[in-house]
């Protein structure tokens, strides 16, 4: 990100000025997707270019942006930020990115089921529970009020968006051809995207892969804020979950919680997506944060943080071993911002489930060959398959 960019998010200036100092004097548009994913604590953005018949996803640069409240010195969670704040932004992005490319389609990896376009279940705090999200019509709308003709929109849930990638650009998969695998994104909840015959499996309404909210312990006195199950993942191993639980068990002048808040490299939180920002203020009145990213540092050399993280980390394996049992998939892919620590990597591997049969063990369970980028790129090649199928209805019927 450019330093005018950072500048305006502590200032909480709409996105639209940092993108358009971007903006050079070309006179020739290209050609591009346009693709957006609202994640943990970031909308990020890609501008893929568009030629027919190949889709090109390498060295685009991602772009993003946190929503910043000046008084603090964290971003907020995308949790916390209304509907139409994020269309706004989406918005903003568009109009002027307009002024440089020729936007053939635009993609969204959201962080809910989607069903036909329509965010039909999604989780904000500040915000009516579960309530749909017409966001596609709503850009629609948007352009029609420009009198712009709108470009085709397609928008997906995250996760099954980052099957999809992976599911293309992951050469284990492609090497060995794998065509059933579970792509699960860890982050500040828990999601997972299905892949059958090499085919993205959605379900009757886009819910397939929702295993953030099956209950893994029912005695559990965790209730999940979006479910309201006791015990589900995402109570129980979730970035949020871990980032709450370690908060709840320690003090503010433990040792490992003032050396997250002053180690911090804060320039780099605002580059990455870290997962999920607790906020300090309502328990220890004190203008800051902890995210998953603190959380899972800490964990390397602070007793609290190991126990919860490595509990954690018990109920995510529980989680997997369900999934084993459910699809015996041939390989689980683990993405999302959280993933790149070693905890996890170590812990979650196919030689650390000695109680699930041995035929069911997937061959293998390893992060994401496209790290935190496989649902943005994943729904940028959706929208490009879905352009391309569209050029060949169009040359067929003539
Ligand atoms: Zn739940």
């Amino acid at each position: 990100m450019t330093g005018n960019n950072d500048q305006e998010q502590q200032k909480g200036a709409p996105v639209i000025k940092s993108v358009k100092s971007e903006i050079n004097n070309k006179t020739e548009l290209i050609d591009v997707i346009l693709a957006f994913e609202v994640a943990s604590s970031q909308l990020r953005y890609k501008v893929f270019p568009y030629t027919e018949n190949k889709f090109t996803y390498t060295d685009i640069p991602m772009e993003g942006r946190f929503w910043r409240d000046h008084t603090k010195a964290y971003p907020v969670n995308m949790d916390d930020i209304k509907d139409i704040t994020i269309e706004e932004a989406i918005w903003d992005i568009i109009v002027a990115k307009q002024e440089k490319y020729t936007i053939k389609a635009i993609a969204i990896a959201f962080r809910g089921a989607v069903h036909n376009g329509v965010i039909i279940h999604t989780h904000r705090t500040n915000a009516q529970l579960q309530n749909n999200f017409h966001l596609q019509n709503n850009l629609k709308l948007r352009f029609m009020s420009k009198n712009h003709v709108a470009p085709e929109i397609f928008i997906e849930n995250r996760s099954n968006m980052g099957a999809y990638g992976e599911l293309y650009y992951n050469p284990e998969i492609e090497s060995q051809n794998h065509s059933n695998f579970i792509y699960i994104t860890i982050e500040g909840m828990l999601g997972a995207g299905v892949v059958i015959d090499k085919k993205l499996y959605l379900g009757k309404s886009g819910f397939a892969g929702e295993v953030g909210h099956i209950v893994l312990d029912s005695g559990s006195s965790l209730k999940c804020d979006v479910c309201n199950q006791d015990g589900c993942a995402a109570a129980l191993t979730s970035g949020k979950a871990m980032v709450r639980q370690a908060i709840e068990q320690s003090q503010s002048n433990d040792t490992w919680v003032i050396n997250a808040i002053n180690g911090r490299a804060l320039e780099t939180y605002r580059t990455i997506d870290s997962g999920y920002w607790l906020d300090l203020n309502p328990l220890w009145q004190t203008n800051n944060a902890i995210s998953v990213k603190d959380v899972l540092e800490a964990s390397h050399n602070s007793e609290t943080p190991r126990r919860i993280v490595e509990a954690a980390i018990g109920n995510f394996k529980k989680l997997l071993a369900n999934i084993m049992y459910i699809y015996n998939p041939e390989c689980i892919l683990i993405g999302g911002s959280i993933t790149d620590n070693a905890i996890f990597n170590q812990q979650v591997a196919v030689n650390q489930f000695p109680n699930v049969p041995a035929q069911i063990i997937p061959f293998f369970i390893s992060p994401a060959a496209l790290g935190d980028e496989s649902a943005l790129i994943g729904v940028g090649k959706w929208a490009f398959d879905h352009l391309m199928a569209k050029i060949m209805q169009n040359k067929n019927q003539l």
